[in-house]
């Protein structure tokens, strides 16, 4: 059958300082790596059987109603503002409407240079197209808000970074790709009447039931606040928190040089750029506040009285430390089988990662090991868990269900990073199919799977990956 994708272009129909429109430049040789079908099922995608999804998803072939065009944005960059960014290797393809009735873009990631390349290349090395691809739809089957991944293909040419590696083109799936960067762009050139017409545009997408940039500000805020304290609980380090890489739908964007904790470190860097530690674990509950008053700034000029803009904008952010902690407080403490927390919990949760800190634990195994007798191996001092996990018992004794609640809360499998650059390393030899057994582990990452237990453990010393790199 022939792929059919029921495109209805929104974006494209926005006025030309919004984007570019060009066409991705063609590869010599697309081979499939993988196709998400049960995805494009839900984005009323039909022909998954179709032979020419490779030369499609590379961007040789052009699917019927695509518009293919690169966005333009800003965005602050380890705090320093870029005034002008954009799609310098992605080009969206167009949207669709889901089974949900949400509209949904289609995006090429690695498809060729744009305008905003800058000295880039336009394109993509296998690493972080399967990175990406494992890491987003694991996280979706975590229940993160998240980008999803449609294809992998290779392209059958090689791209120079440090040495030549086989390059690919991965097809992202967003709610939409407004980003915080969107917003500063109009804002800092004085684009007013383009600000406005963004602003009506995301409202009319994502928060259809808000008409002023108040309201707009306080979601976000809300659905960023929740989403950095569930990445929190699961260990997740986003790593490139920039303003560009901050969504207006409240879905994680940009799996560049995220990772998973080992053993937990509030202190934990892995990107290599990252000198500073700027979006370390713990950061990111400050980082994320200091983006949003990034976007609040950014409104400022679409409101009738700004000084009082200002005011009521800055609430709203400082707002957020609050939304973040109640946050953070019910995630960590469903993972200790608490229902509906009080603020004395905090403590207790508290001293179970300080425990973890001083113990050299690993974070997710020692979370997941709570629903067994053997939790206190996970500590170098096993008598100091002892004396929590009395406090601990007593306090979910209580409780109507605390097992249920911790074992939808503690994934037995994250995508731990030595298994990732593992499966890198594999697939650049020429075999995927370490690529294709993380996904389907993955996707059950809160059941027991026995027979993939390899996947639950951390690394030997030798395998500890130290840093993680931008896919550029
Ligand atoms: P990122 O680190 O992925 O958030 O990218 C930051 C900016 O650099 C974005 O505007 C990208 O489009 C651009 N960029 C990253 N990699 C490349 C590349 N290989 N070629 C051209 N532009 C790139
Ligand atoms: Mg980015």
């Amino acid at each position: 059958m022939t792929l059919h994708i029921p495109f209805d272009n929104s974006f494209a129909r926005l006025p030309a300082s919004f984007h570019s429109k060009l066409k991705p430049q063609p590869v010599s040789a697309p081979k499939l790596i993988a196709w998400n079908a049960a995805l494009a099922e839900t984005l009323n995608i039909t022909g998954s059987d179709d032979p020419r999804l490779a030369p499609i998803f590379a961007g040789n072939v052009i699917p019927d109603g695509a518009d293919p065009l690169a966005q333009v944005y800003a965005g602050h960059q380890f705090g320093g503002f870029s005034p002008q960014l954009g799609d310098g290797r992605a080009l969206l393809l167009g949207e669709v409407i889901d089974h949900a009735g949400a509209r949904r873009d289609i995006q090429l990631k690695g498809s060729g240079p744009t305008p905003y390349s800058r000295r880039g290349d336009g394109r993509a090395w296998l690493g972080p197209v399967l990175r990406e691809y494992v890491v987003s739809e694991a996280m979706h089957a975590l229940g993160v808000p998240t980008t999803r991944a449609l294809a992998a293909v290779r392209t059958g040419e090689t791209v120079l970074r440090e040495r030549p590696l086989p390059g690919a083109v991965l097809t992202r799936v967003a709610a939409s790709h407004i980003r915080v960067g969107h917003f500063e762009l109009f804002s800092s050139r004085g684009m007013i009447a383009e600000l406005q017409q963004l602003f009506d545009y995301t409202v009319d997408r994502h928060y259809p039931s808000t008409t002023d940039p108040t309201e707009l500000l306080q979601q976000v805020c809300d659905r960023q606040a929740a989403l950095v304290a569930q990445w929190m609980s699961l260990g997740f380090i986003h790593g490139v928190m920039n303003t560009d890489n901050c969504t207006l739908s409240g879905e994680t964007i940009d799996y560049g040089p995220c990772a998973f904790m080992d053993v937990y470190d509030p202190h934990q860097v892995f990107s290599s750029i990252d000198r500073n530690g700027r979006y370390a674990y713990a950061a990111q509950a400050e980082i994320i506040v200091w983006n949003m008053a990034q976007l609040a700034t950014a409104l400022i000029p679409l409101m009738p009285d700004q000084d009082a803009a200002v005011e009521s904008f800055t609430k709203i952010v400082h707002g957020m430390a609050d939304t973040l902690h109640r946050e953070w407080l019910t995630r960590f403490a469903a993972k200790l089988g608490i229902n509906a927390p009080t603020p004395e919990d905090g403590p207790l949760i508290g001293s179970f990662l300080r425990l973890m800190h001083d113990n050299q634990a690993d974070f997710t195994i020692a979370f997941r090991a709570l629903l067994t007798d053997n939790a206190r191996d996970q500590f170098a001092d096993p008598s100091a868990f002892d004396a929590w996990e009395t406090g601990w018992r007593k306090r979910i004794d209580t409780e109507a269900d605390p097992e249920a609640l911790m074992r939808r809360s503690n994934p037995a499998f994250i995508p731990r990073n030595h298994r990732i650059e593992q499966m890198i390393s594999a697939a650049v030899d020429g075999d995927e199919r370490a690529f294709h057994h993380l996904n389907t582990v993955l996707s059950r990452p809160y059941d027991d799977q026995p027979d993939a237990e390899e996947l639950t453990r951390p690394p030997l010393p030798a395998e500890i990956v130290p840093a993680t790199f931008c896919g550029t």
